[in-house]
């Protein structure tokens, strides 16, 4: 066994250099961590262990759409973890129905059943897909759809539709009988569809894939194909919805709605939640025992995912994220006429992708050097999901230290000047 000296870590956890010595020696190594330790939060800002401030425009992954230490939400977690944490889903508790009923409201769908993440929300709604469609007896009928370029999760239900070979080819053989439609091409879905296909899934904004919009046509031809031949057509909204584009979902830019709609991310301000809403006609097909959670939908991730949505419609937050998306969007459309590597700037309310024709994890790393969180996603997409209470004066801090980065940053020059060479994404881009 490796030896590292004895640490005791305090009350309050370990010291920064502790905690970052401990997480090398004792993590599994899933992540690439900068040597910064975050302490606390406010609003939109950050603070690490040595007291810096960082305007944070990722928003944990867009998980903390109500910024960090919003009062309504500290407030019912306080009030809630002194009442009870956990009861067991044996037992009614005063939160799931009522949460039930607001999402079945924003979504228009029906029912729902509560998850602890986002990949399990799709691991329920591929075995609902699959239930439904073995109920309605039809042989066969089991194989599962895609689009190329999609991220829907690290389980193995998940992975398995989850398209990009590097996160699926290590771990595989993984489902059989799953598909893949090339991005927005309504000649290769109606090519693949047929009587055998029990579930659709699609992301209606690609989130991991780079901020890709599903276009319109593609939507309502995939709307009427899953009707036609009896198919669940799943929207993952884990990134792009509750709220993350200005509307409710994304799909509701598209005209029409899914059977199932899987949520997560931001739906319990922090606490892991994640949702399958679904028309009754797939939802009837469950009964007790065929599916369920130890930990999902519990008392407190339950009251504050009440709050969270309250808090959204109470203080008209879908107006600021159309209005702040808009200026963010023009801003950084103005600032990429001056900036010859910024390929494009996509995106909706609050989920914005600035695609550059370089590496793009130097830039985000720069940005974190200016005290701004980004990331990087496909190697080149500059991913910004900022909290939904973001202001105006945010956006333009933002701006001020962003144009900063774009322009002061120099590529190292291990990193080729211009990544045409990234085969997988190239691939892709000629589909689109
Ligand atoms: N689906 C989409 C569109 C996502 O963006 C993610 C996570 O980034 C997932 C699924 C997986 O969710 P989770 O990480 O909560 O399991």
């Amino acid at each position: 066994m490796k030896k590292v000296a004895k640490t005791k870590p305090s009350k309050e956890g370990a010291s920064a250099e502790q905690a970052m010595r401990l997480a090398g020696r004792y993590l599994m190594n899933t992540y690439r961590r900068p040597p910064i330790v975050f302490v606390r939060g406010r609003g939109c800002y950050l603070y690490d262990h040595r007291g810096r401030k960082y305007l944070d425009f990722l928003g944990g992954l867009a998980v903390n759409a109500l910024g960090y230490a919003h009062p309504r939400i500290t407030r019912v977690m306080r009030r809630e973890a002194g009442r009870a944490v956990h009861f067991s889903n044996l037992f009614h508790h005063a939160y799931q129905g009522p949460l039930a009923r607001k999402l079945a409201e924003w979504s228009g769908l029906d029912r729902v059943f509560f998850t602890n993440s986002g990949t399990e929300a799709i691991e329920g709604a591929l075995k609902l897909a699959r239930l439904a469609a073995r109920q309605r007896q039809i042989e066969g009928k089991s194989r599962i759809l895609a689009l190329e370029n999609s991220f829907h999760g690290r389980t193995f239900g998940a992975l398995s539709v989850t398209h990009p070979a590097k996160y699926r080819e290590p771990f595989a053989p993984l489902l059989p009988g799953v598909e893949f439609v090339r991005f927005n091409d309504v000649a290769d879905l109606e090519a693949k569809f047929d009587d055998s296909v029990c579930a659709l899934v699609i992301e209606p904004i690609q989130g991991e894939g780079g901020i890709y919009p599903l276009s319109a046509a593609f939507w309502t031809r995939a709307r009427e194909l899953s009707s036609h031949y009896g198919a669940a057509m799943i929207a993952d909204e884990i990134q792009s919805g509750l709220g993350r584009t200005g509307r409710a979902f994304a799909y509701q830019r598209l005209g029409s709605s899914p059977d199932i709609v899987v949520v997560a991310k931001p739906l319990a301000g922090g606490l892991p939640l994640g949702a399958i809403i679904a028309r009754e006609s797939f939802a009837d097909c469950l009964s007790p025992g065929l599916h369920g959670t130890t930990f999902g939908g519990g008392p407190l991730a339950c009251a504050v995912a009440l709050e969270f949505l309250s808090t959204v419609e109470d203080e008209h937050l879908l107006e600021n994220i159309r209005e702040r998306g808009a200026q963010l969007r023009s801003e950084l459309t103005r600032l990429a006429a001056e900036v010859d590597f910024v390929r494009e700037v996509r995106g909706e309310g609050l989920i914005i992708g600035i695609e550059l024709t370089v590496d793009g994890k130097t830039y985000a790393e720069a940005a974190l050097r200016e005290g701004i969180i980004i990331n990087c996603t496909h190697e080149r997409v500059l991913r910004l999901l900022p909290p939904f209470i973001v202001t105006g004066r945010q956006v333009n801090e933002f701006m001020r230290r962003f144009r900063h980065v774009l322009l002061n940053t120099k590529l190292p020059s291990s990193v080729p000047a211009k990544l045409a060479e990234i085969t997988e994404r190239n691939a892709f881009a000629v589909s689109r």
